[in-house]
């Protein structure tokens, strides 16, 4: 990070009860951060856009070990610098990353003299703070007991928020895995479903039609995952994870070393949804946590296991998929649960060199587990000691395994996440790169950790084949997530069916109620720089050549990302480009017909697009678009797509 100036120093009288107040701007001086304690000590910040209020008097603070936080607090000091920071990303929406800001350095005391800092990172659309601690005394270490951050949003907002699950229940004993469904619009003052609040990130609408997106980012094992709390009395707090979570192992309270440091918080905001589905805060503020040594290649990939299920997890079905990998030109093929028992070291050892004589190289699955749930599939209890991991790896490393599953984690404690981070470190030290299952969301990995790749989080394609309600609602959840979930982070989702029936044979199992081109479409809309798709071999003879082709095309990898319009779980227009090739994606998650004007000539400014849609019979057809003065007028049915490229 490059600090261009000091904008400005405060010098501020240290005792005495009276309120102090700091304002911070953003470089384009329409965000307007204004922090004040009051008469008692306590300290609040509130933020607004072009004179707009986005969250009103909100508290900061937090109780730990070493000291109280929360009241009796002075200001001592504080400077503003201006920053500006630019690197190269792989693995996210973006190729670059641009992190502009107005960052104050607040020194404070609480009662005991104790210090603490905040800091405030003020950009044009992006808010985020921290606190850090400094040695203090003899003093080497603390532990946070709570935090009162919080987040008042003002009066008739809504929001868009999924409940954090209740601890060891669903599959195994296995939750909160942040599969859980959103309630678009909800009242602000909504109970989570478990009363256990919401997962990050949240999204909020503004009575006056803005936005904000809050979540966290660097979170490493120097610290708990978080989440919001239910509504109190109009303020989300920071909420710490449940001690019932890991079977009650471990704590809730995160520890540290002084100097040491909370994650930072960011509220992404904007009078529409732009700053939030092409915002890139998460990564900017993330540090790098190791260098790689290899060479990591992304792509597309196949697996038997989403629709052929556990069942195919045997050696032929295996070479099937393989063969459909290399069919469709992919790199990779995953090969899912129970490869322990059902096909077995010995043989995986054949499939991985049958895979590479067809160019195609392998994703082994593990369970993370453990002590902390009922998992099993196998192959479990090898990810969560070290001694038993790295034998793993180094099989995995000498036969020539490029990449890992590891499923079924246990919650958002900081032990948890130190057996994320072991894992990531271990594995990359084998060469090895990692896709989380089942999991937490990933708050700035793809910065933080060469070899990471991508974290489910989200209600994934699986409940395709689990639920026949989730087919009926896929429209609505699938332009949800540019808004949500994979605006602040690679969504390992595992989709685009081609199968109209969820089953092996296409003719059972649950329907699928959205188009062939829809499913496409979430090859744009859907960002992880691996993509295992969901097709099964019947989909090469069976499915539109057009969708075949566009499959065997489409890129992982993304130098930009433009959103056009939408709102979320109703409709999206989402533009992502590759080099210089644009696909754009216009997506109907409703079942009622949308008609929608795009504005061709701002994304296609040097060639004529394709258009992909369906006819009236819904067979997948290519045509040139007809524009008028650059513009494409196009109703799109229900639960359907169209993509431009
Ligand atoms: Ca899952």
């Amino acid at each position: 990070m490059k600090v261009l100036s000091l904008l400005a120093t405060f010098s501020l009288l240290l005792y005495g009860a009276y309120a102090q107040n700091i304002t911070i701007t953003s470089p384009d001086k329409n965000v307007v951060v204004n922090l004040h304690t009051d008469s008692l000590g306590f300290l609040f910040y509130n933020i607004s856009l072009s004179g707009v209020t986005y969250l009103e008097d909100s508290p900061l603070g937090l109780s730990a070990k070493h000291g109280d936080f929360r009241s009796g607090l002075k200001i001592t000091d504080s400077s503003i610098s201006s920053v500006k920071d630019e690197f190269e990303m792989t693995r996210i929406k973006a190729n670059k990353v641009i992190y502009e800001a107005n960052v104050a350095s607040i020194s404070i005391k609480n009662a005991e003299s104790i210090p603490m800092n905040i800091e405030f990172s003020v950009g044009n659309n992006d808010i985020a703070f921290r606190y850090l601690f400094p040695k203090s005394g003899e003093t080497g270490s603390t532990r946070i007991f709570s935090e009162s951050s919080g987040f008042r949003f003002p009066y008739k907002t809504t929001s868009f928020m999924c409940p954090q699950s209740d601890a060891m229940i669903g599959w195994k004993r296995t939750k909160p895995s942040y599969e859980e469904e959103y309630t678009p619009d909800g009242k602000l003052n909504r109970k989570s479903e478990f009363n256990h609040g919401f997962t990050f990130p949240c999204l909020f609408h503004l009575p006056d039609g803005g936005w904000a997106l809050i979540s966290e980012t660097g979170v490493d094992s120097r610290f708990c995952a978080s989440h919001l709390s239910n509504n109190i009395n109009g303020t989300f707090f920071v909420e710490y994870p449940m001690a019932t979570e890991n079977n009650g192992n471990g704590t809730p309270e995160p520890a540290f070393a002084l100097p040491g440091k909370t994650p930072w918080r960011t509220i992404t905001i904007g009078k529409d949804l732009k700053p939030i589905v092409e915002g890139t805060i998460t990564w900017a503020l993330a540090e790098p946590q190791y260098e790689t040594a290899h060479k990591y290649e992304y792509g597309k990939g196949t697996w038997s296991w989403i629709l052929w299920q556990d069942n195919s997890i045997n050696y032929e079905d295996q070479i099937k998929y393989i063969d459909l990998s290399s069919e469709m030109g992919f790199k990779y093929v995953l090969i899912d649960n129970w490869w322990d028992t059902n096909i077995g070291h010995d043989k995986i050892e054949k499939l991985v060199e049958y895979a590479r004589t067809k160019n195609i190289d392998v994703f082994l699955w593990y369970a993370s587990s453990g002590y902390w749930n009922d998992i099993v599939q196998g192959p479990i209890n090898m990810m969560d000691r070290p001694i038993i991991r790295k034998q793993q790896m180094r099989w995995m490393q000498k036969i020539g395994v490029k990449g890992i599953k590891v499923d079924f984690f246990a919650g958002d404690k900081q032990e948890t996440m130190r057996l994320y981070e072991d894992i990531l470190s271990d594995a990359d030290d084998h060469g090895l790169m990692v896709i989380f299952h089942g999991c937490t969301l990933p708050r700035g990995w793809e910065r933080m950790y060469p070899n990471y790749v991508g974290s489910e989080a989200v209600l994934a394609s699986e409940n395709m084949i689990f639920s026949q309600d989730f087919c009926d609602k896929e429209g609505f959840t699938t332009t949800l997530h540019p808004f949500i979930r994979n605006a602040v982070g690679s969504m390992e989702y595992g989709g685009c069916f081609l199968n109209r029936h969820m089953s092996r044979d296409n003719k059972s199992g649950n329907t699928r109620r959205t188009s062939d081109v829809f499913q496409l479409s979430t090859c744009i809309l859907f960002q992880n720089v691996i993509q295992n798709f969901a097709i099964a071999p019947n989909n090469l003879k069976e499915a539109s050549p057009i969708s075949i082709d566009f499959l065997k095309e489409i890129p992982t990898e993304w130098d930009e990302t433009r959103f056009i319009e939408g709102y979320p779980g109703k409709y999206v227009v989402l533009a992502r480009r590759y080099n210089n090739k644009w696909y754009l994606a216009a997506t109907n998650g409703e079942k009622i017909d949308r008609t929608i004007t795009i504005d061709v000539t701002s994304i296609f400014s040097d060639y004529t697009p394709t258009l992909i849609c369906e006819d009236k019979d819904d067979n997948v057809v290519c045509s040139t678009p007809k524009l008028k003065k650059g513009k494409l007028t196009v109703t799109i049915r229900g639960e359907h797509a169209i993509i431009l490229k």
